[in-house]
Order: C-alpha cells, then sequence, then structure tokens
C-alpha cells in the first residue's frame, strides 16, 4: 500500500481528522465535536481516539501525523503559545501526541500556514510562486507566498492580515488595538455589528431576529448571511461594511506584495462566495494600476478539508522550502 499520513484540525468548535493519500486526497475523515471548555487533556483524548480509529483497519501506520491549530505555534518543538479559541496557554501538544503515538514523526503547526501549503500544492495556488490565501472565518488569517517561498518573519507571525488597520477610528478588536480588518470582516464582528444596529433600530431588525429565534445571541454571521441574501437592509449595511474593509486589506496586501492571485477561504467566504467578484472588481478598481496587471481573486478550492490536507503534508514541502532558504541564503537580509 503507498505510504499515508494524518492530518489533524483543531479548531474551536471541532476537531477533524483525516486520512490523506501522497495526493493530497482525503481518503476517511472523522469530526467531532472540539468541547474545548471540557480542558486540554478532553480535547487530547478526542485526537488520539479519532486518530486510533482511523489507524486500525489500515495493514500499516502512517508515514506522519500532521496538526494544524489556530494560534501561536513554536516552528521547531510543535509548542502552543496560545490558542485562544481553546483557551490554552503553553502546551506541549507535539510532546505530548508523540508520547502516545511512539515511532511516527508528529508536527503541529499554524492552521493558516497549513491550509495554504494545502493551497499551494493542491489547490488554488498550484504552480504559483506569488500568491496572498485570507480566511475570513471567525476571524481572519492569512498567509503569503512571495517569490515562491512562504513568507514566516523574523519571529514566525507574518501574515497577520486580520489585524492589519483598515479604519482608523474603528470598532476595537480582540487584540485589543482599534479598526482591524477582523475586527469590521470577521465573521465574530459581522454578528456583533449587526447585533448593535438591531438595537439601536429593532423595527428595521425584525428579520434578522427573527432568523435568530429572538435571541440576539444566536444573531451570528450565518445569520447575517441568510438575511442579506433575502435583501434585509441591515444585513446588507453589515456586509457592506465588510465588503469595504476587506477592499482595503486586499488593497494592501496588493500594493505591498503584487501577487498574481489572491486565495480567499473560510465561512464568511463559503456563506457568501459572491463577495469574492465584488472584492476582485474592488480590489482592482483601487489598488496601484500597475500591481492589479493580471491580478486574480478566485475562491479556495480545498475548503474546509485545507487544513488537515496541508497538515498532513507539511513535512516534504517544507524540507523543499527549507532548502530554497539555504540556497538563496539571504535570511537576515
Ligand atoms: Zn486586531
Amino acid at each position: 500500500m503507498e505510504p499515508w499520513t494524518i492530518g489533524v484540525d483543531i479548531g474551536g468548535t471541532k476537531v477533524a481528522v483525516a486520512l490523506v493519500t501522497p495526493q493530497g486526497k482525503v481518503e476517511h475523515s472523522i469530526q467531532s465535536p472540539t468541547n474545548a471548555s471540557r480542558g486540554y487533556k478532553s480535547v487530547l483524548k478526542i485526537i488520539f481516539d479519532a486518530i486510533n480509529s482511523l489507524i486500525k483497519p489500515m495493514e500499516c501506520p502512517p508515514e506522519s501525523i500532521g496538526v494544524g491549530i489556530a494560534g501561536q505555534v513554536d516552528p521547531n518543538t510543535g509548542f502552543v503559545y496560545y490558542a485562544p479559541n481553546l483557551g490554552w496557554t503553553n502546551v506541549p501538544l507535539q510532546k505530548d501526541l508523540s508520547d502516545v503515538f511512539r515511532g511516527i514523526p508528529v508536527k503541529v503547526m499554524n492552521d493558516v500556514r497549513a491550509a495554504t501549503w494545502a493551497e499551494w500544492h493542491y489547490g488554488a495556488g498550484r504552480n504559483m510562486t506569488d500568491f496572498a490565501a485570507v480566511f475570513v472565518g471567525t476571524g481572519i488569517g492569512g498567509s503569503i507566498v512571495s517569490q515562491g517561498r512562504l513568507i514566516e518573519g523574523y519571529s514566525n507571525t507574518a501574515g497577520e492580515i486580520g489585524h492589519t488597520i483598515v479604519s482608523l477610528n474603528g470598532p476595537q478588536c480582540g487584540c485589543g488595538q482599534y479598526g482591524c480588518l477582523e475586527a469590521i470582516a470577521g465573521g465574530l464582528a459581522i454578528g456583533k455589528r449587526a447585533q448593535e444596529y438591531v438595537q439601536q433600530n429593532p423595527e428595521s431588525g425584525a428579520l434578522l431576529l427573527k432568523l435568530s429565534g429572538g435571541k440576539f445571541a444566536k444573531l451570528t454571521a450565518k445569520v447575517v448571511e441568510e438575511a442579506y441574501l433575502q435583501g434585509d437592509s441591515i444585513a446588507l449595511k453589515v456586509i457592506e461594511e465588510a465588503i469595504e474593509a476587506l477592499t482595503a486589506g486586499l488593497v494592501n496586501i496588493v500594493n505591498l506584495l503584487n501577487p498574481q492571485r489572491i486565495i480567499l477561504g473560510g465561512g464568511v467566504i463559503d456563506g457568501l462566495p459572491e463577495l469574492v467578484q465584488k472584492l476582485e472588481s474592488g480590489v482592482k478598481h483601487k489598488a496601484v494600476r500597475a500591481s492589479v496587471q493580471g491580478l486574480e481573486i478566485v475562491q479556495s478550492q480545498l475548503g474546509s478539508y485545507a487544513v488537515v490536507i496541508g497538515a498532513a503534508l507539511k513535512h516534504d514541502t517544507q524540507r523543499k522550502d527549507k532548502g530554497r532558504k539555504g540556497h538563496k541564503g539571504h535570511k537576515g537580509l
């Protein structure tokens, strides 16, 4: 049988574990609720059980296990410094998984980087040397491939597109700053802003409230998307503001990095794919003319499987990348 790997995607609401072929295809996958409030050990057990049930029917063990997680991860040790959606601070995730699955290499990485690797090798970024991937989900994450290298930055935090400032007097972000892209256009912000507008004007908010079952707390981005498709005025306003902020964020990326393509993914884009076209025309209108020559803005191709595929396949591609870096030898420039 061909060598195969395991990819794990640890999100705030669900854990996905998949068996991935060397061609980047998901053969089997298991999804379970994360139940993060039960703590780190409980999430570890969910991962152990899911991996074991995938391994059991196989004739040989997986070549490796790759894990993508929303948070700050040490690229060498897989130590998780901070994963806000899970409430984790300083957990030795890679070590804990290695201790159980002895003899199988385990690698833990940031989920956006994993998804970008996957799109690069098997999705919308295939054969490209210059692209940015932007994932608009609960928050907004991004990653950049420039001149054939995934940009990591001096302390491995490059690509924090969600925290670029697009409105100087904008709303406060979860990071503490004001006017971050994520604070206007992230899924959490979309729900929160709709709640505020409905509170200010309950009459116009009737449809949104109805779709939320009459409960403010249930007025999420998903509800706003549904109301937007029905032409609701508050939903239109919130989404138009999100489009305006996203356009500004993408224009900044285009002017700064001159990518050939921007790949858009994440729950908000998957829920409203028509945003891709609107963003493309807005960006082409506002960015520096020379930088939009040949620029395309497209939807991600791997969707919700991008993280498990990228995590599972990271090992080889990372070695390739390291070789390129060494060859070019311009670290520190
Ligand atoms: Zn921020």
